[in-house]
């Protein structure tokens, strides 16, 4: 039958077959709010009923500033299923940014918790469609003076649970999130009802060792980025439970009370926040005894967190790689029969690569000259993506800035390695590579082999320029609490590890890197102060 690929197929197939499965929301420190698919279905249709009255118009940006929780769940499945697009807004970008992309998407309603109601009032003289807030989690306006502020709750107490979904096409849009822009403008990736689907079956596809209906997922990641990367549509397409952090994801104590008390089997975040995890459980001598495979992503991870998560947790931590313009992901590491045939020092060595793209997904790495390399494990190029998941171009914007060329490839910005059966291994951002003499040297493998030190908390290596060799490897070190290297000995470290050329011309050890706003180490600002320290020094 020709039916349309849509995300109402996934709401229609949870509520009739994994109703009784448990969402799970933390509401303070301490309390979680509980309900099942069937209770956040029946309010998305309240929901969907309220926008209608609000006089929402099919298509209409409907924004989000929300924490992982119930509510934001029933916006995913009340806004996308009522023929809106959900616009997920970071709250953690700049002012002008947050304006900037609410005025671009034309966003008419704003669904805000109350905490940023002083940013949306800050922001009023600057927004120019929206015609009015409601309100997450209180039960009253929280001091909003939009012309319009209505309080979530009480939207909804009025409307009945009942509703006729519309039947948009699969290709209409349902769903809108900007990257983070950190050079110019942030740019809008707009997602289709289909390409949602297609990405949320062939991620499922591809993790078969992932969530099924005995799972309880956590996500981990915010539903503000890149849709949570797409467990609101998975954990309901194959019955698994969810039980969401709320405003708690940075703080390692509840996540980790959580995972125990609600028996978390899955858990996806970046590095980052895993490492707080693990670091808080050591402290307090905590287990992730429920927790059967976590994932990573979103960022270059250590090979000592695959390690830890293994030796210390007895849990397989597996890495995954993705982008906003691919619905999120791209890859997962999932080893072959191959990894058998693997020496020791490969294997143990395999957690660093990003893995075999999912299904519907075309890769290839190319030279400067745009001549595509060979999938030999070796040659770094750079890395381009064509298929059902990957963004055409981007929202209001033109053609040329597209990144995507006349045969269709995206160029995703990202320097990678393939191997012979098409396992990728990211080596660097194009932006961040270091070319020195004229040859790359990946900042990601020299940074991985930096935090293999015992002494040595988080590093980055940046692009310095350099009289002889234009640019130079320099490596920016945070020390672990209570431990000392010196600048020699940790230069030292690299011998024998990296190709002598590879390593860094000098060490500078700060207090702390700093990070963008979807939480990664920030390389342009480490350039902006440091790019010019081998000069000064004449290193
Ligand atoms: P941005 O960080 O630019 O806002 P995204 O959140 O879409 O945008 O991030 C995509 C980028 O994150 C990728 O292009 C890549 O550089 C990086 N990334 C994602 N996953 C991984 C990974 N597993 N390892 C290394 N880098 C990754």
């Amino acid at each position: 039958m020709d039916m349309p690929l849509t995300i109402t197929t996934v709401m229609r197939h949870a509520e009739m077959y994994h109703g009784e499965r448990e969402v799970v929301s933390a509401v303070s420190e301490q309390d979680v709010r509980r309900t099942s698919y069937s209770g956040v279905f029946r309010r998305a249709r309240k929901l969907f009923n309220a926008l209608q009255a609000l006089g929402c118009q099919p298509g209409d940006r409907i924004a989000t500033l929300a924490w992982n929780h119930q509510q934001h769940l029933e916006l995913y499945y009340g806004v996308i299923c009522g023929g809106y697009v959900l616009h997920t807004i970071n709250p953690r970008l700049f002012d002008d940014q947050i304006a900037y992309i609410i005025n671009h998407a034309e966003d008419k309603w704003i669904f805000t918790e109350p905490e940023f109601i002083p940013t949306l009032e800050r922001l009023k003289p600057q927004i120019k469609h929206v015609n009015g807030i409601v309100v997450l989690d209180t039960d009253d306006d929280a001091g909003a003076s939009f012309r319009n502020v209505h309080v979530y709750e009480h939207l909804l107490a009025g409307q009945d649970d009942t509703c006729a979904w519309p039947e948009p096409g699969e290709n209409s849009a349902c769903a809108m999130c900007y990257t983070s822009g950190t050079t110019g403008n942030p740019k809008g990736v707009l997602y289709s009802h289909r390409s949602l689907l297609l990405h949320t079956l062939s991620t499922a596809v591809l993790d078969a060792g992932g969530p099924g209906a005995n799972d309880v997922i956590m996500p981990l990641v915010p539903m503000f980025h890149v849709n949570a990367w797409g467990l609101p549509f998975r954990a309901p397409l194959v019955g698994a439970g969810i039980v969401f952090p709320g405003r708690y994801m940075g703080n390692p104590q509840v996540v980790g009370r959580l995972i125990t008390q609600e028996k978390v089997t899955y858990g996806v975040s970046v590095p980052t926040i895993w490492q707080m995890l693990l670091d808080h459980l050591d402290r307090s001598g905590g287990n992730l005894d429920t927790l059967r495979k976590a994932v990573v992503g979103g960022a270059a991870t250590p090979l000592s967190l695959f390690e830890r998560f293994r030796d210390d947790y007895g849990v397989e931590l597996a890495q995954g790689w993705g982008m906003t313009e691919l619905c999120s992901a791209g890859t997962l590491n999932v080893p072959g029969p191959d990894f058998e045939l693997l020496d020791e020092e490969q294997r143990r060595q395999y957690p660093l690569k990003q893995g075999k793209p999912i299904f519907g997904l075309e890769v290839k790495i190319t030279d400067d000259g745009d001549n595509a390399l060979p999938w030999d494990g070796v040659a770094a190029g750079h890395l381009k993506v064509k298929g059902l998941t990957v963004c055409e171009s981007y929202f209001g914007a033109t053609e040329a800035e597209s990144g995507v060329d006349a045969n269709g490839w995206f160029t995703t910005g990202d320097v990678a390695t393939i191997d012979p059966d098409g396992t990728i291994q990211v080596t660097d951002r194009s932006k961040d590579l270091i070319k020195s003499g004229g040859e790359w040297i990946s900042s990601i493998e020299l940074e991985n082999c930096a935090m293999t030190h015992p002494a040595i908390a988080e590093a980055a290596v940046i692009s310095a320029a350099h009289e002889k060799w234009t640019e130079r490897p320099l490596l920016i070190a945070v020390k672990k609490p209570d431990q000392t290297v010196s600048r020699e000995d940790l230069l030292a470290w690299f011998d024998g590890k990296v190709a002598r050329w590879w390593k860094p011309d000098a060490v500078i050890f700060v207090e702390e890197l700093p990070h963008t706003a979807t939480g990664k180490v920030s390389k342009l600002t480490l350039r902006e102060q440091y790019g010019d320290y081998l000069l000064a020094q004449n290193v």
